[in-house]
């Protein structure tokens, strides 16, 4: 399995971006068109020149494809069950937070045959960046997400906490989380920061398992730095 988030290295708002990342990691690409809704969609060889699928999850089974989830502060979430050979990229805004995309990504892999799921949360606005309004402070804290107040009183949203929660409430423990904040780290495109802005991409990708007299010993490692494409041991 291979994963990594990128930086404003690469702009995947534009084809040139979406082109030179798929060179460097030298794999073919499955972009989504977001909506910021909790459908997952599953593809597979082909995908890559297809027209782009209508979601904020795509899923795969199939090896040697990268699945990408772009973001500008929202939270790009990868998961995988390497030995089931299941991979999904999910796209986790406030809307797809509150219509639950995360929940539905983990049971479609589930409903596929992944038992031990493992998480990675990229870059993404950070709990004291993300003022939100009353009424979306209000209704996450109904549904049991991760709010706050900021240093002025107005209240905040922790996007990554709360979908950490809900995936370990969902049963995973391997979740490993950026510590980076898109708003004020200048290396990501950030909404909030200025909104005419390219975006950055969470890839994640199967690879065929390799012989067993060649499978590492030691645990599965989540990623990753920023920007630089990182191969992940299979358990
Ligand atoms: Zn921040």
């Amino acid at each position: 399995m291979r994963a990594c988030f990128t930086t404003n290295q690469f702009d995947l708002a534009t084809l040139d971006g979406r082109r030179a990342l798929s060179r460097e990691l030298s794999l073919p690409l499955v972009f989504a068109r977001q909506v910021h809704g909790a459908e997952v969609r599953w593809v597979g060889p082909g995908s890559e020149t297809a027209e782009l699928p209508t979601g904020d999850a795509l899923a795969t089974g199939a090896v040697g494809i990268g699945l990408v989830i772009r973001t500008a502060d929202c939270l790009p979430l990868l998961l995988a069950d390497p030995r089931a050979g299941l991979a999904a990229a999910v796209h986790v805004g406030w809307r797809g937070l509150m219509a639950g995309v995360a929940e539905a990504a983990v049971a479609e892999l589930r409903s596929a045959g992944a038992a031990n799921l493992l998480a990675a949360l990229g870059p993404s606005i950070c709990p004291n960046c993300y003022q939100v309004g009353p009424d979306l402070a209000a209704a996450a804290r109904q549904a049991g997400h991760v709010t706050g107040r900021g240093a002025d009183g107005t209240p905040r949203l922790d996007l990554a906490g709360s979908v950490a929660a809900r995936l370990r409430r969902a049963g995973l423990r391997a979740i490993w989380r950026s510590p980076e904040c898109t708003l004020e780290d200048d290396r990501f495109f950030s909404w909030r920061a200025a909104r005419d802005t390219g975006r950055q991409g969470g890839v994640i990708a199967l690879e065929p398992p390799p012989p067993p007299s060649d499978r590492p010993t030691r645990a599965p490692r989540l990623p990753t730095h920023a920007g630089e494409a990182s191969r992940l041991a299979a358990p």
